[in-house]
């Protein structure tokens, strides 16, 4: 059998951790598994990279970036091998490079295109541990690129579905996918299945315990996951197709505090406005998420839209130079905001549900600034201080 496990950065946190993670890989190999481990950077070294890059240039180019983030995977990694080695067990670290994993260019956000397997099956063949770094990748013209923060998930995704892996296995720093995040929700409860669709949402609006891009990748490939503990052997939540249907209403509740709101005022009501606006977004590689246009009024409108926080200056500026001068009155920018999302195939056909969250938060004094709505999800977008409060409120109003 052969088995992916991916461990996060907690996990890998320290000397003591990696020894514990070592120790857990073995296991999995004397019982005469095929084993490929995928780590990501230890503890918060990818935050302190990113500090101490800005340390130097606030506006550091996006290449030197992945170039500088990736050296935090490839040192977990070798310490791990080493690890490894000190338990008599032969191991092997690579690096993206090493691999070939190959993606697009785009920094910091790059997509898995296709992932050579020759070298790893040799390894295995020769009966080592392969350990891989996560979150990084190589394009063509052999520059090194990350795949977005929390990326090594999609890492491990992808190598299950590449070498045929019997199990994908990510192991994190709680012991399961919850109804929400039990940093944040107390009451939150475990959940022991999810179906793709719903982690998917989950993830994309905001469950930071699965990168939404891996789900997506998972779901394309029919790659089941197990989500569990690194440091407690309790089962964890299995992510796949068809899960049980559990008697909550909801799947769970989502927040995300990484947003900004950037609105355009004083558009001239003409068609094609729209398009200018997110047409430049596109081009520049900024994703957008939640979009609200004004009624027109006096022949102008108002198009306002959420962005992740680290794009606002590029969006904002590209705007600047991309909008006729004289098409708009004014710019305005927000960045003390989140999105909180309740999620379920259940809302599909029940209104209800909707205006029973919006009760919610009105009861907990929560002003609602945005709505957008999906087939299975609600989201409002709230000031980010009242963010916990909001996903608490959203929690208790239904059945989980
Ligand atoms: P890792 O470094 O292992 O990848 P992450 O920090 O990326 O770990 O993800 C694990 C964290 O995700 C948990 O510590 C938890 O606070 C957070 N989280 C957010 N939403 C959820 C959820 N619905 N269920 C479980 N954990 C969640
Ligand atoms: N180290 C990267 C990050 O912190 C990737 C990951 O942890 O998945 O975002
Ligand atoms: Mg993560």
């Amino acid at each position: 059998m052969l088995v992916v496990k991916k461990f996060g950065g907690t996990s890998v946190g320290n000397k003591e951790r990696i020894l514990n993670v070592a120790k857990r890989c073995i296991e999995d190999y004397q019982k005469g598994n095929d084993v490929v481990v995928v780590l990501s950077a230890m503890g918060k070294m990818t935050d302190e990279l990113i500090a101490k890059a800005k340390e130097i240039n606030p506006n550091p180019s996006r290449r030197e970036m992945d170039m500088l983030l990736t050296t935090g995977e490839q040192t977990s990694v070798s310490l791990m091998a080493m690890a490894m080695d000190s338990l008599g067990v032969p191991a092997i670290s690579l690096n993206a490079f090493q691999v070939a994993m190959h993606t697009t260019s785009v920094y910091s956000n790059a997509r898995i295109k296709r992932i050579d397997t020759e070298r790893i099956f040799n390894e295995l063949e020769q009966r080592k541990i392969v350990i891989v770094t996560g979150f990084q990748g190589v394009d063509r013209f052999d520059n090194y690129t990350t795949l977005g923060r929390g990326g090594s998930d999609t890492t491990a995704v992808a190598l299950a579905a590449a070498l045929h892996a019997d199990a994908c296995e990510i192991y994190t720093d709680v012991d399961g996918v919850y109804t929400a995040d039990p940093r944040k929700v107390p009451e939150a409860k475990k959940l022991l299945e999810i179906t793709y669709d719903e982690m998917l949402e989950m993830a994309t609006l905001g469950a930071g315990v699965l990168h939404n891009r891996s789900v997506e990748l998972a779901k394309k490939h029919g790659v089941q996951l197990v989500v569990r503990s690194s440091l407690t052997t309790e089962e964890g939540t299995v992510v796949k197709e068809n899960a049980k249907q559990e008697s909550s209403e909801i799947s769970g509740v989502a927040g995300d505090d990484d947003a900004a709101r950037i609105a355009v005022l004083g558009l001239e009501d003409t068609p094609g406005i729209a398009f200018k606006i997110f047409n430049v977004m596109a081009k520049k590689n900024v994703n957008v998420d939640m979009i609200l246009q004004s009624v027109g009024r006096n022949d102008k409108k108002d198009i306002s839209f959420t962005v992740k926080e680290e794009d606002m200056d590029l969006a904002v500026d590209s705007l600047k130079d991309y909008l006729p001068e004289g098409s708009y009155e004014e710019i305005n920018v927000k960045n003390d905001i989140a999105k909180v999302s309740i999620i379920g195939a259940g809302l599909r056909n029940n209104y209800g549900m909707a205006a029973r969250m919006f009760e919610a938060l009105y009861e907990a004094n929560v002003n609602i600034r945005m709505i957008s709505t999906s087939e299975i999800r609600v989201t409002v977008l709230v000031n980010r201080a009242d963010m916990e409060k909001a996903m608490v409120a959203a929690h208790s109003a239904f059945k989980m």
